[in-house]
């Protein structure tokens, strides 16, 4: 492992190795020490560039990609960015089948960094041929020597965090990590590093995050995939429509709830009290914390980490816009008023 006083051959060397900081302000009203583990350390901003990665070196080693051969995705943004920064360094090309959810400072960051980029509704069904997940697959069938990622679905992503994140956090903790909170979008953050801790040590407690509108957290219940938990909602990156193979649902104990309004109020939280400028699905975490220790969760003793995924940038025209929250409606509560820290000099 290198450090960062040498001299990098090229971005990816710079991949994993996040640090762990401690959280000194937000959750000092619960027992307990609370540790993010931050993802935006990565050179690509986010936790996708461990798997873009990993799993693009595991098929050149199977001898499945050469350079110049296409790489295919589906992708709310992260992954897509880390794989197109991945494919300039290696010499592939990049084609991404993206939500409309995403933003359009998304969008333009896939294009910047030279992907090919499908924008397809957020709003159908997996199985839509319009939806993001068939035009990658029409893509690929149609493109001779492309691969296809396809995280949702490639128990890779699970490895590459059981290889990397898993094992860094119990480094990193010294093995004195009682609880994993995490987000739960492919499933892969979440199962690989669990599995690697539980290994390590079985009574560690891992927590998902899911959001309302999201299908995992009662299939994790009840094992049921219930349609009539879907309905739109807005944090990228966060919760399904369909039940991924990338979960492994026996490494995780239970899951929380959280909505989009508390979850994009704790992200810009996060950055006025610990100076994190961190992404949307870190305020949903955040906001999982808050519940959880609410109810009472944590004790004085244990040692909570949780993964803040991405960066903030990522957000400015949502969570981080006055505008957008004002469009959203979150400015109506009691939360925040929204031009707090602006004064206009006229
Ligand atoms: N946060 C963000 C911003 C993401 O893009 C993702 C990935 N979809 C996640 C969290 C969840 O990570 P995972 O897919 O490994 O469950």
């Amino acid at each position: 492992m290198k450090h960062r006083n040498q001299v990098f051959d090229n971005v990816l060397d710079l991949v994993g190795n996040t640090p762990l900081i401690k959280l000194n302000k937000i959750a000092s009203k619960f027992k307990g020490n609370f540790f993010a583990k931050v993802e935006s350390f990565n050179p690509g901003h986010s936790s996708k560039d461990r798997i873009a990665l990993y799993i693009i070196e595991q098929a050149e080693k199977k001898g499945i990609l050469t350079p110049g051969d296409t790489i295919i995705e589906t992708t709310s943004g992260n992954t897509g960015f880390s794989i197109a920064m991945v494919s300039i360094i290696k010499g592939y090309d990049c084609v991404l089948a993206v939500s409309s959810k995403s933003s359009a400072d998304k969008i333009d960051m896939l294009k910047t960094m030279g992907a090919k980029v499908y924008v397809c509704p957020a709003h159908v069904s997996a199985d839509d041929p319009r939806s993001y997940y068939q035009v990658a697959k029409r893509l690929h069938e149609e493109m001779k020597g492309s691969v296809y990622i396809n995280q949702y679905f490639n128990e890779l992503n699970i490895d590459a965090h059981y290889k990397s994140t898993g094992p860094e956090i119990w480094k990193q903790t010294e093995g004195k990590i009682t609880h994993l909170v995490a987000c739960s979008g492919t499933g892969g953050t979440i199962s690989g590093t669990a599995k690697y801790l539980k290994e390590q040590n079985p009574k560690i407690k891992v927590i998902g995050v899911d959001a309302f509108g999201s299908v995992i957290k009662k299939y994790h219940e009840t094992r049921e995939f219930d349609e009539k938990e879907i309905y739109p909602y807005r944090i990228e990156g966060l919760g399904k429509n369909l039940i991924p193979s990338a979960t492994d649902f026996d490494v995780i104990d239970k899951f929380v709830k959280v909505t989009d309004e508390e979850s994009a109020h704790m992200a810009r939280y996060i950055a006025k009290t610990e100076g994190m400028f961190v992404g949307y699905t870190s305020g949903a975490a955040m906001q999982a914390i808050k519940q959880l220790g609410e109810l009472g969760e944590f004790n004085e003793n244990d040692n909570i980490v949780v993964i803040f995924p991405d960066h903030g940038s990522r957000y400015m025209s949502k969570v981080f816009s006055d505008k957008w929250m004002n469009e959203q409606g979150f400015f109506d509560s009691k939360n925040e008023a929204a031009a707090q820290n602006i004064q206009y000099i006229k």
